[in-house]
């Protein structure tokens, strides 16, 4: 069969990079410093949020198209639907195309006033990410990723009601679905097997949060959707002001977990990397990747 295992030949291997516009000037300088650390192991593309209803437009745009002009990897960036009319997002769609990017990762966004707040589509915009996507591929031919919840989107009343919009998206025409993250393999893997027996066929690319920090990554859990698994609080015990071995734990958990995805035949990965290098370059190796002499230089 085609499929791997930790053991074997990782070239088939292919990871994404997920990165956040920097605010500040320090903050653009250590996330250029990442970008220099990652690039070099080819990643398939690497995406750039947008900020809750559209507050980083400017600076997820000079992001992507620095990304253009200054590397060989192919950007992708994030679009919401939130408080924008359809004229205002196929504007920003259009300049991203005359930029050269053809990717763009299409999301509904979460409303002004923040996760779990009621959602009201903007009168004259796209109402769900499915009429973005269509949208999109009407303005161009735009490569379209979207998001997928293993664990279903908190306003989704069941995992059934949440793999219909997900089909939604698919059937206006995305192209591969990146998920939320999560920390139960088996979770995701039940979650794949729904999909595909609801007549989807793109590939549902797991999303992979390092822990930098425990209490950081559970409370955007929690909004989210996404359960934290008891063992893994027990991991991060006691650990509080100890930074060090925090991080070595952190690295131990993120293998396992993306080894043990290598193990069920997974091998396409996108990492929120929170704009840091260390954990998802030290991930990445044990993946087999290493970096590209060309790109380094
Ligand atoms: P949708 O797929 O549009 O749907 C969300 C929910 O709305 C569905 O589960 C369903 O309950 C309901 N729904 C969908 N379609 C319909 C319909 N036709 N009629 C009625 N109800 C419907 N947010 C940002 O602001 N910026 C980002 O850069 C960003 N990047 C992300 C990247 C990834 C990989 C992921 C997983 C999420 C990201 N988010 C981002 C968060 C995302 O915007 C929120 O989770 C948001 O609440 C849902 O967006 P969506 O595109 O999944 O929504």
């Amino acid at each position: 069969s085609e499929r791997l295992s930790r053991r074997e030949d990782h070239s088939k291997i292919g990871v994404s990079f997920e990165f956040f516009p920097p605010k500040t000037a320090e903050a653009e300088v250590s996330l250029w410093a990442s970008i220099g650390k990652l690039l070099p192991l080819a990643p398939r593309f690497v995406s750039v949020t947008y900020g809750a209803g559209g507050s980083t437009r400017e600076r997820t745009h000079q992001t992507v198209t620095r990304l253009v002009r200054e590397t060989e990897t192919p950007p992708a960036a994030h679009l919401t639907c939130v408080a924008a009319t359809r004229e205002e997002i196929d504007d920003v769609a259009r300049a991203y195309w005359e930029a050269g990017v053809r990717h763009i990762v299409a999301l509904r966004g979460d409303p002004p006033a923040g996760i779990g707040a009621h959602y009201e589509p903007h009168p004259g915009g796209y109402a769900y990410s499915n009429d973005l996507v269509a949208g999109l591929k009407d303005i161009a031919g735009f490569e379209v990723s979207v998001a997928a919840y293993p664990e279903k989107h908190p306003e989704s009343p069941s995992i059934d009601a949440d793999i219909d919009a997900l089909k939604a998206k698919v059937d206006a025409g995305a192209d591969r679905a990146i998920t939320q993250f999560f920390f139960d393999n088996d979770t995701y893997e039940r979650y794949v097997e729904r999909v595909r027996k609801a007549g989807i066929e793109i590939p549902i690319v797991p999303g992979i949060v390092p822990v930098h920090s425990f209490k950081a990554v559970s409370n955007f859990a929690s909004r989210a959707g996404a359960s934290v698994p008891a063992w893994l609080a027990q991991r991060f015990d006691g650990l509080e002001d100890d930074p060090a071995t925090r991080q070595l734990v952190a690295s131990a958990v993120a293998a396992e977990q993306v080894l043990d995805l290598v193990d069920r035949g997974i091998t396409d990965f996108h990492f929120y990397t929170m704009n840091r290098a260390d954990l998802v370059y030290a991930i990445c190796h044990l993946l087999g990747l290493r970096p590209k002499v060309e790109e380094a230089a």
